[in-house]
């Protein structure tokens, strides 16, 4: 089975709409799909539609922006039911920090000389709630200010950059919370991109625990075959099962294409494992 548990729409800051999403992971021999689109589960039911007709299966998630020591930290969650009451509201205060942030990206980028980033973004955001930084890279890209995505966030948009502000998200215990009642259950999105140093990550991997959590991300589109191994070894210590997941957000933008990830590490408990059966 080719599992792909985490890709973006253009209920976020994905390219594809959820349905065309569900028909390009077919094409690429995706057995099981989940949408998890930041904060946000407007896409599931199109995706789950279009899934159903392309003869895949769908597990509806999302991805929870959280802040853990005043880091940015996503969580995915994998088979929630998005008209849980705490789940929906919980994304919806989520949601509704994103276009006054966007307003102070927008005021940084004007003390460097980039003025009118705002108006910029919100066209290339879908959802004005959804607003976030890949519409601002996506801007700043079609203004010539860099060549590509990863040189806007290098040179702009990055911790420590002057576009980035601080931000306060979710917490994690919240977030877990919110998908655990939802009937989900949390994985920990891309753990090598966060920078943290090796306690970090196995201080943030317990906290997880504690809270709830079941999975971590092992294959990512943003990890190297190194960084997995290691990560497979304290999923292996920590008793928690590993996911795999493309972070897909469109054609030629993204560092894995739907689908197309190694397998996971030998030894190491599948979270497809703790997934209920599918239905029908
Ligand atoms: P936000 O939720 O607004 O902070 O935006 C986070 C999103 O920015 C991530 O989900 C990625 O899609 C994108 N992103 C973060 N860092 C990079 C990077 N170095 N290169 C390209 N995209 C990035
Ligand atoms: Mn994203
Ligand atoms: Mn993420
Ligand atoms: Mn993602």
């Amino acid at each position: 089975m080719n599992w792909d548990l985490h890709c973006h729409s253009t209920v976020s800051d994905g390219l594809l709409s959820p349905a065309r999403l569900a028909w390009r992971a077919r094409a690429n021999g995706v057995d099981a799909l989940a949408l998890t689109d930041h904060d946000d589960t407007a896409g599931l039911a199109e995706a789950q539609a279009a899934a159903r007709a392309a003869g895949i299966r769908f597990i509806p998630g999302v991805e929870i922006s959280v802040t853990w020591n005043e880091r940015s930290v996503h969580i995915v969650g994998l088979d929630v039911d998005p008209a849980h009451a705490p789940l929906r509201e919980g994304l919806a205060r989520v949601r509704s920090g994103r276009l006054g942030r966007a307003l102070r990206i927008a005021e940084a980028l004007a003390r460097v000389g980039i003025e009118g980033c705002l108006e910029g973004a919100l066209r290339h955001a879908g959802r004005a709630h959804g607003i976030g930084r890949t519409h601002f890279a996506r801007y700043l890209v079609e203004r010539n200010v860099a060549r590509d995505l990863r040189s806007v966030f290098r040179g702009f948009l990055a911790r420590g950059k002057p576009g980035y502000v601080p931000h306060q998200w979710a917490s994690l215990e919240d977030a877990v919370s919110w998908i655990a009642v939802a009937g989900g259950v949390a994985v920990i999105a891309h753990p090598a991109r966060y920078r943290f140093d090796p306690a970090q990550t196995g201080r943030l991997f317990e906290e997880f625990r504690r809270c709830g959590g079941a999975g971590i991300e092992l294959e990512s589109g943003g990890h190297a075959t190194q960084a997995t191994r290691l990560l497979a070894g304290l999923a292996r210590d920590l008793d928690l099962a590993g996911s795999r997941g493309s972070d897909f957000h469109g054609p030629g933008e993204s560092r894995a294409e739907l689908g197309r990830l190694a397998e996971l590490p030998p030894g190491v408990r599948p979270i497809w494992s703790v997934l209920r059966p599918a239905a029908g």
